[in-house]
Formats: C-alpha cells, structure tokens, sequence
C-alpha cells in the first residue's frame, strides 16, 4: 500500500476535526490581505457561521469589501487607521467595531492580527471574536459607577465628567450654560425627627421632583448627602432663574407623605463665563447658595 494510503485518513480526520472546530468557535479566524494598491480580500476565513456566512466566504476571498461594508459606519474610520497603522509599522492590529449581521443584529467584535510583509502587500494572520456580551457587561458597570444608588441620578463624578463636556461645548461654540446647586433645608432636623429611612424617602422624592420639573435637556445629579446640582446646557442665567423657582416652589409645596411638613430647598445659580475654570464656575454657584441660607433659606440667589 503506497504510504499516502495511511496518512491520508489520518489528515483528513484532523481537518474534519478542524472544521467541526472552527465552526463552533465564537468567532473567526482568519488571513487578510492588503495589496499595494489598497484591495483588501481574505484569502482563508472560517468560523462561527453567524457572523460570515459560508457563500459570503467565496466572495471575501477576491474581495473584502462585501464584509467592510456591514460594518458601524461609527467604527469604520477606527478600524481602517488601525488597519494602515499595523500595515506601516508592521505591529499586531487591536481594534473592536460593531459589525451587522445578515439578520440586521448589531454584534461587537474584537480584532487581533499579526501582519507579515509579502513583497506585494500586507498579509494578516489572526482572529476576531464576538465579545457582545463583555462590552454589554462593561456598559453595565460604568452606568452603576456613574450613578447615585439612591436616587438613581448622576453621581458626583458623573456629573463632574458632563460639566467638563458642557464647558468645552460652551467655551467652543460660546452657547450660554447654567449650573444650580440645590441644599435642603435643616435636613439633619427632618433626620433626627423622622429617622433616616424618611430622610432617605425625601431625598428620592426630591429626586423624582428634578426630573419632573426640568427640561429633557438638563442634567440633574446628586452631589452627596442633601446636595444637588442641575447642569443647564444652552441657558443663559435669565432662563435659568425661573426654572430654578418653580423647582424651589415644587419641592416647597410638595407632599412628602409622612407628616414631616413644609421641606424647603435653597437653590444658588451661576451662568458660565467664557475662559473661567471648572472650579471657579462651581464655586461662584456655591457661594450664592450659602447666601442663600444666610438670608432665610428657601430662595434662590442668582447674583453675587
Ligand atoms: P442647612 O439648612 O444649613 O443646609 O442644614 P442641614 O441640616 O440641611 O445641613 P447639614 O449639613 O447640617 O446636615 C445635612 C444632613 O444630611 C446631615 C446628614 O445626617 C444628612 N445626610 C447626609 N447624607 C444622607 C443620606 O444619604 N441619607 C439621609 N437620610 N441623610 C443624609
Ligand atoms: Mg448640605
Ligand atoms: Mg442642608
């Protein structure tokens, strides 16, 4: 029997073996190559079924572009710099973009690939992998980080992060942009009388009271404890002030159901000036709302 004979049944299991492989894979593996006029086709591609189907294969080995085409036009640019930046220095490609599948369902993918000079381009050898589910996972934990676990409104640090885009947004297009921050009045009273659950229940209500006073448009959050902020994007003081008020006015007249009586919240409020520091804007707001304690609490103060 010539030797072929016996190693054939052999090669050809493992590549049944591969193939039952790969197919299984929650991803692809693949080759990628780039010629020196900038056509990119996949000369081998195989793996999971959903994401490349078997006669789309056939057509991505003379050309890529069936596959470039489904990609987020959001992650096209990304991708396609990455790409030339591997092909220039010749280091691994990293990228993640979202790819549609035949079905229309957006997946993430991840990309990772070796390139190799072949004298007529740039050949890739490497795998993607749908990681869908770990980008939803991290969604999920940087929304949770991002937000007050009481009130279910910005955090501190979240709202630090809008007020630092809001700033540029307003220093860029010099648009008018408004900030207030909000204190309940003898809070520790409501507290030492009522416990801390009801004081809990007032600061969700006072919550709950933002949202439905302000615009779509604005930014609530809480600062810690009793303390609010409300980021105001494209308003100027003069329409920020009656906003301010008739929240002031809610939150006066509002029923927070345990006998707990009139609560009143001081409001002090600042418009941006171009070229101030993050800092400076916060602190001319706080300085307003300690006055506004000073005088009586319960108002809102918009000047010095
Ligand atoms: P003022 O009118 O001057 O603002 O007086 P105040 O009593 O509201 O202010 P102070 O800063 O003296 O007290 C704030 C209180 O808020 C003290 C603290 O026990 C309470 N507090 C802070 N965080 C929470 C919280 O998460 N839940 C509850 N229930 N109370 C809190
Ligand atoms: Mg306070
Ligand atoms: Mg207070």
């Amino acid at each position: 029997m010539p030797a072929d004979d016996s190693v054939l049944p052999e090669t050809m299991e493992s590549l049944a073996q591969l193939k039952a492989m790969t197919e299984r894979i929650p991803g692809m593996i693949f080759q990628l190559f780039r010629s020196t006029s900038g056509q990119l086709r996949f000369p081998y591609l195989a793996g999971n079924a959903t994401l490349v189907r078997a006669g789309e294969r056939r057509l991505l080995a003379d050309d890529a572009s069936y596959a470039f085409a489904r990609i987020h036009a959001e992650d096209f640019p990304r991708l396609m710099a990455a790409i030339e930046r591997s092909a220039k220095s010749l280091t691994p490609l990293a990228n993640q973009f979202r790819l549609y599948q035949p079905c229309g369902e957006v997946r993430w993918i991840s990309v990772r690939a070796q390139p190799e000079w072949r004298g007529d381009g740039t050949l890739w050898h490497g795998l993607m992998m749908d990681v869908s589910e770990q980008v939803a996972h991290e969604a999920h934990l940087r929304e949770l980080s991002d937000t007050d676990e009481l009130t279910g409104l910005a955090n501190r640090r979240k709202l630090m992060c809008r007020l630092d885009e809001e700033i540029s947004s307003a220093r860029r297009h010099g648009s008018p942009l408004s900030l207030m921050l909000i204190d309940l009045d003898h809070f520790k009273g409501i507290n030492d009388t009522w416990g801390h659950l009801q004081g809990d229940q007032v600061l969700e209500d006072l919550a709950r009271l933002c949202e439905q006073q302000l615009r779509e448009e604005d930014i609530p959050a809480r600062l810690g404890g009793e303390e609010f902020a409300v980021i105001l994007p494209l308003t100027p003081l003069s329409h920020c002030l009656p906003l301010a008020e008739r929240l002031r006015e809610a939150i006066a007249l509002h029923d927070f159901g345990f006998g707990a009586g009139r609560v009143t919240a001081s409001i002090g409020i600042a418009e941006y000036r171009l070229g101030e520091p993050r800092e400076a804007f916060i602190e001319r707001a706080d300085r307003r709302l300690y006055r506004a304690k000073h005088q009586g609490r319960n108002q809102v103060l918009s000047q010095p």
